[in-house]
């Protein structure tokens, strides 16, 4: 059924057709789309079928499409880089497609062949070169998707799916500077359970986040920083990125127990917080310990991770309507040099030593 041979048709847009590009110095996040995107099908008797390099459209949904009403869909968030001298580079998209495929059995979807998919996705990334951004810290930000389309009433596995690959160039992060953001920490609303879906990248797990962010960004916080679901002890995520802390010199995040999505970028700071000969130290961490290393001053830096701002230093917790300045608010060495090093990477500007960058062409 995973059909690494499976044929990929491309189907370009008219040369007189093509889409007037953006202002690159006015991106955004998320606002625009390149000329094509890639898409195919599934069915059971066909396995994965129809794929193909087309324009940029919009889909062709069944009201009764199982998507809108039981809610399997699964995506995915990676982005290429245009180094100095003008070449295309992608930042472990392997990872993302073996993490989408796990998503996909947790959800009961068909897995998609990765290998395969990879080559689809630099294809039409190259068929897009124009659109990847030559503005400094601007990306191309990529976001394969895959929903259930079988139209049918009545809860089960759906059995027809489509799958697509969406791009859109996205404007440097920290365009205004590398600013340390104010963390709600939430102790009604939770974000996942133990043996739920909470370590899948599933649509309803960011509907279900929505609450919680709004009353935060209501108080004046940017971020919620989500608590484990049992007792609202243990510390989860941020938002929609994995949580870092610097205590005492050593690098401590949580461990990837179910309810955590396991983030690429917090594997890649794990990582190269061990080539440095940093401590690392996955464990649980409640927060009471956060609270005291704050108090007593052991608390150095906490920063989140995740593909869209590499590093979010936090500069301010927020817990039970006590605050907590980190670092003075400022941002602290560690995530800066993090921050330097895994940017330099995945623009080619510095040498990748794990075999992270795969080129486009
Ligand atoms: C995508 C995501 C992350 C970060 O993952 P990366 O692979 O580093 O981008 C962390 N937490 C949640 C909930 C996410 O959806």
């Amino acid at each position: 059924m995973i059909n690494n041979d499976i044929e990929i048709a491309v189907q370009k847009v008219p040369e007189d057709q093509l889409k007037t590009k953006p202002d690159q110095n006015n991106l955004g996040f998320g606002n625009f789309f390149t000329d094509h995107m890639f898409s195919m099908h599934w069915n059971r008797q066909q396995g994965w079928h129809e794929a193909k390099i087309h324009p940029f459209q919009q889909l062709q949904l069944d009201p009764a499409a199982m998507v809108l009403h039981y809610g399997q869909a699964i995506f995915e968030g990676l982005k290429a880089y245009r180094t100095k001298d003008n070449r295309i580079l992608l930042f472990r998209p392997q990872d993302n497609f073996a993490r989408m495929n796990k998503s996909a059995i947790r959800m009961c979807m068909p897995r998609f062949p990765a290998e395969r998919v990879l080559q689809a996705l630099r294809a039409l990334i190259y068929l897009d070169k124009e659109w990847v951004p030559h503005a400094k810290g601007a990306t191309l930000y990529i976001r394969p998707t895959m929903i259930a389309t079988e139209p049918m009433l009545g809860l089960r596995a759906a059995e027809e799916y489509q799958f697509f690959i969406i791009n859109c160039p996205v404007g440097a992060y920290y365009s205004e500077g590398f600013n340390p953001t104010k963390i709600y920490i939430e102790d009604e609303y939770i974000r996942a359970v133990p043996g739920g879906v909470g370590d899948a990248k599933t649509a309803g797990n960011y509907a279900a986040s929505l609450k919680a962010q709004i009353g935060a960004q209501k108080k004046g916080y940017t971020q919620v920083l989500w608590l484990d679901a049992k007792q609202r002890k243990y510390i989860e995520e941020v938002g929609t990125s994995n949580i870092f802390f610097v205590i005492d010199n050593v690098l401590i995040t949580p461990p990837l127990k179910g309810s955590i999505l396991p983030g690429i970028t917090r594997d890649s700071v794990l990582q190269l917080a061990e080539d440095w000969g940093m401590q690392v130290e996955e464990r649980r961490i409640s927060i009471d310990e956060i609270v005291k290393a704050c108090e007593d001053g052991s608390l150095q830096e906490s920063f989140g991770t995740g593909t869209a701002a590499v590093i979010a230093p936090v500069g301010e917790f927020c817990y039970r309507e006590k605050e907590f300045t980190i670092n003075g608010g400022n941002t602290g060495p560690v995530a800066q040099k993090l921050y330097n090093e895994l940017q330099a990477i995945q623009f080619g500007e510095q040498e990748d030593n794990h075999g992270w960058v795969v080129p486009v062409s």
